[in-house]
């Protein structure tokens, strides 16, 4: 059995509560782990260990070239540990290792890239209006950072927000997924024998309305990271205005793919599936809203119906299977709910809504692929976030139509778009209000690329160099070297 325990300081402690949590496996809802579960006490001394770090340990001050190479052995040590935290990546979500591989090997990729941004930004001398003066704008770490991430991709999304807060010098208090806490603390240990020093990092287990909600409110947080669900996310804005501390998001989506009658069929069709059914759709990103052109529309629909029947699901573990289970009982429970409102709704079930008949999935979270066509644009299915293995289909006839439906949505998160038209690639990328936007492809996320949300999809970006940025305050600095006085209060 698996044993975790918080990270305060440079020290691996039980919980001031003593309580401990069970960390289930998706497939068969066996315990894989026990861990400690903190409270706002224990949140608070970390804050106060990573206040500490920041105001009187040096880091912030500590060479960023020397901030780097803990980074770059933080890589080194991720990729020569892989397989097994990959296997305990997949132990503790549900999703096949072949997944989690790919999310081991981004994740080193992520620290090398924040590594190596560190010592690259060395300010800008910009005009000023007095020729006897210079004027300079220098970036300077933000300060203590809160960091709440979720269980879908655990270890990447906690990724995204560790390495450039410890690149641009700012102290982190980490606030896993309470259900998928494995690999963070697996990383922290990596941070550990990587040599970081205390306080720099502390990571924290618990749920998210007190470890979570301590860090949002805390006046000793200067900013707060989110990433995880719209009301959420409200909550977090709302609890960091005492302080005003900076306040980061990243949400959720509900991802229009959008495909022309003039679209590469074959290729349209095999890539809406990788859309939609990597981690069983549990993806901020999925392509869950399929937009077919009338042209093509009957022809799409069963030919992705015919791939979707041949999904392997099963257990992450057996190299034969492409889809496991979703993360928990409650997730099931939410996805199975959805698919009984869109059938009330009135689309059309087309294949999937059910658990496999497979006796050896009986115990696991699973839900079959499902796709329903008839699908219209004001169905709950069609504009709230399933986060399950859920196609819908609407169709339609004009390249207007399809830009004014796919913007009807309070999500902004990412959008794609499947045509052979060069004119047509110009406009409808411009005209889709999205963070991201895929011309035929979907799901491509690198480091070097922003990632983030318009509207209710949230608040910054994270990734590439603005993902830095976003880390660190502006200051100008204004010298005057003028020897004469102005005398405008008289001489
Ligand atoms: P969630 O909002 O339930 O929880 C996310 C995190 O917030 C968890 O660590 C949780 O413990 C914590 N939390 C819960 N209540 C809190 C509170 N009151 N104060 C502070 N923290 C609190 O989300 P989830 O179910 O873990 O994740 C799924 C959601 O995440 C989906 O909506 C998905 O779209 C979104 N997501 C977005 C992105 C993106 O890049 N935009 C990426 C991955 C997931």
């Amino acid at each position: 059995m698996i044993k975790g325990k918080l990270y305060i300081n440079g020290q691996w402690i039980e919980s001031c509560s003593g309580k401990e949590r069970d960390i289930l496996n998706p497939f068969d809802a066996s315990t894989i782990a026990m861990v400690a579960e903190g409270n706002r006490d224990d949140t608070k001394a970390a804050i106060k260990a990573a206040r500490h770090a920041f105001d009187q340990g040096g880091w912030p001050q500590t060479p960023a070239s020397e901030r780097a190479k803990l980074l770059f052995k933080l890589a080194d040590f991720i990729e020569r540990d892989r397989e097994e935290m990959a296997r305990l990546e997949s132990l503790d979500t549900g999703k096949t290792v072949e997944e989690s591989r790919w999310d081991m090997d981004d994740i080193a990729g992520i620290f090398r890239y924040f590594a190596g941004l560190a010592d690259k930004d060395g300010g800008e001398v910009i005009a000023s209006p007095n020729p006897d003066s210079t004027s300079t704008v220098i970036r300077e770490p933000v300060g203590v950072c809160g960091q709440v991430s979720p269980w879908n991709y655990p270890l990447l999304q906690a990724s995204w927000k560790m390495a450039p807060a410890l690149a641009a010098g700012c102290t982190i208090v980490m606030k896993p997924s309470e259900i998928t806490p494995l690999t963070t603390l697996k990383v922290t240990e990596l941070a550990e024998e990587a040599g970081f020093p205390a306080g720099v990092i502390n990571t924290v287990l618990g749920p998210g309305p007190e470890v979570g909600a301590e860090l949002a409110e805390s006046d000793d947080v200067d900013l707060i990271s989110f990433t995880g669900g719209i009301a959420t996310g409200k909550t977090i804005m709302r609890a960091a205005t005492g302080n005003v501390k900076k306040v980061a998001l990243e949400l959720g989506g509900k991802n229009p793919n959008i495909i022309f009658d003039d679209a590469n069929f074959d290729l349209a069709v095999d890539y809406a599936l990788n859309g939609v059914f990597f981690h069983a759709g549990q993806i901020c990103s999925a392509g869950a809203r399929v937009m077919v052109q009338s042209g093509i529309h009957d022809r799409f629909v069963e030919a992705l119906r015919q791939r979707m029947e041949r999904i392997v699901v099963g257990n992450g573990f057996d190299e034969k299977t492409q889809m496991g289970p979703l993360i928990s009982a409650a997730h099931l429970a939410k996805v199975k709910n959805y698919i009984e409102i869109a059938k009330n709704e009135g689309a059309k079930l087309l294949l999937g809504g059910t658990r496999p008949t497979d006796p050896a999935l009986q115990k696991g979270y699973f839900c079959m692929p499902t796709l329903f066509s008839e699908c219209a644009n004001d169905m709950r299915i069609v504009q709230e976030e399933v986060f399950g293995p859920v196609i819908t289909i609407e169709r339609f006839d004009t390249e207007e139509e399809a830009i004014e439906r796919a913007n009807d949505t309070i999500y902004g998160l990412s959008a794609g778009f499947w045509t052979s038209n060069v004119d047509r690639i110009e406009r409808v990328s411009k005209a889709l209000r999205f963070g991201t936007v895929w011309v035929n492809d979907f799901n491509v996320y690198f480091v070097q690329a922003p990632w983030g949300g318009y509207k209710q999809s949230g608040l910054g970006r994270e990734l590439g160099k603005i993902g830095l940025e976003e880390y660190t305050e502006v200051k100008h600095i204004y010298r005057n070297y003028a020897t004469k006085p102005i005398n405008w209060f008289g001489g």
